[in-house]
C-alpha cells in the first residue's frame, strides 16, 4: 500500500474520536469503522456493523460480485495485454443473481446451492464483461466449464435438448430471432459448420467470433 497516503489517512482519523454512521445515524468510536481512503475523513460512511447486515442483501452482494468481475477482468487484460469491454451494472448482477435455475444443469438455485455469474465467452477469449455474456450458474458447472468453450461444454456434459435450451437463452438474450442467429439447429453444429473443433492452443475460434459478430449484429 502507498506509504504516503497510509500516513495522511492516519492523520485524518486521529482527529477524530467518534463519528456518526450514515445508515444507522449513532455515534460510534473511529474503531468501529472501515478505514477507507476514499472519504474524506478515511473512514467509511457506514459503520462496520450496517456494512455486514448490507453484504447479505441483494444489493450489497451484487456490488461484492460485481467488483470480483472487475478484478478478474483486469487480471484478464493484464494477461492478454489487451483491453476488455466492461459495462456491467449492479442491476444487472442483481438480475442475474436471481435467476432461479442454473443455465446449464438447471438445478434449482437456492442457499446450499449458491449462484455463480459464468461468463459465456471466458475473458481468456477477449469475453466482455457485460450482462449479455453472463448467465447464472451453479458452483459445479461453473467448475468444470472453467475458461472453456460453451458448446464444448454443453456437448461433453448435457444432451441435445439442454444445448438448445441453452441457445435459446442467448437468443433471448440477445433480443434476436433463431433465423437470424444461425441456421444450424445446436450450437455444436454452428461451431463446427464454420470452423474445425477449437482447441485450447488455439486462437479465439473463428466459429466462436462468427456468431459474436452475428449476435453483435442483430442487436437493436
Ligand atoms: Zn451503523
Ligand atoms: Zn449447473
Amino acid at each position: 500500500m502507498n506509504e504516503q497516503l497510509t500516513q495522511a489517512q492516519e492523520t485524518k482519523t486521529t482527529e477524530i474520536k467518534s463519528k456518526t454512521c450514515a445508515k444507522c445515524a449513532e455515534e460510534k468510536p473511529v474503531t468501529e469503522f472501515t478505514k477507507h481512503k476514499g472519504y474524506k475523513d478515511g473512514l467509511e460512511a457506514k459503520c462496520k456493523t450496517c456494512r455486514s447486515v448490507y453484504r447479505t442483501t441483494g444489493k450489497g452482494k451484487a456490488l461484492q460480485a460485481l467488483h470480483n468481475t472487475q478484478r478478474r477482468r483486469q487480471n484478464a487484460e493484464t494477461e492478454l495485454g489487451e483491453q476488455l469491454l466492461d459495462t456491467l451494472t449492479t442491476e444487472e448482477v442483481e438480475d442475474l443473481q436471481n435467476e432461479p435455475e442454473c443455465a446449464y444443469c438447471q438445478t434449482q438455485l437456492t442457499e446450499e446451492n449458491p449462484v455463480t455469474l459464468d461468463h459465456v465467452i471466458p475473458f481468456k477469449h477477449g469475453g466482455a464483461n457485460e450482462y449479455e455474456n453472463l448467465v447464472a450458474c451453479c458452483r459445479s458447472c461453473n467448475a468444470r466449464k472453467r475458461d472453456g468453450f460453451f458448446f464444448e461444454f454443453l456437448r461433453d456434459n448435457f444432451d441435445r435438448q439442454a444445448e438448445l435450451r441453452f441457445l435459446l437463452l442467448l437468443i433471448e438474450r440477445y433480443n434476436v430471432d433463431l433465423s437470424d442467429l444461425v441456421n444450424a439447429e445446436t450450437i455444436t453444429q454452428a461451431a463446427e459448420a464454420t470452423n474445425e473443433e477449437p482447441t485450447e492452443e488455439e486462437e479465439p475460434s473463428n466459429g466462436f467470433e462468427w456468431k459474436r459478430l452475428q449476435l453483435s449484429s442483430a442487436r437493436a
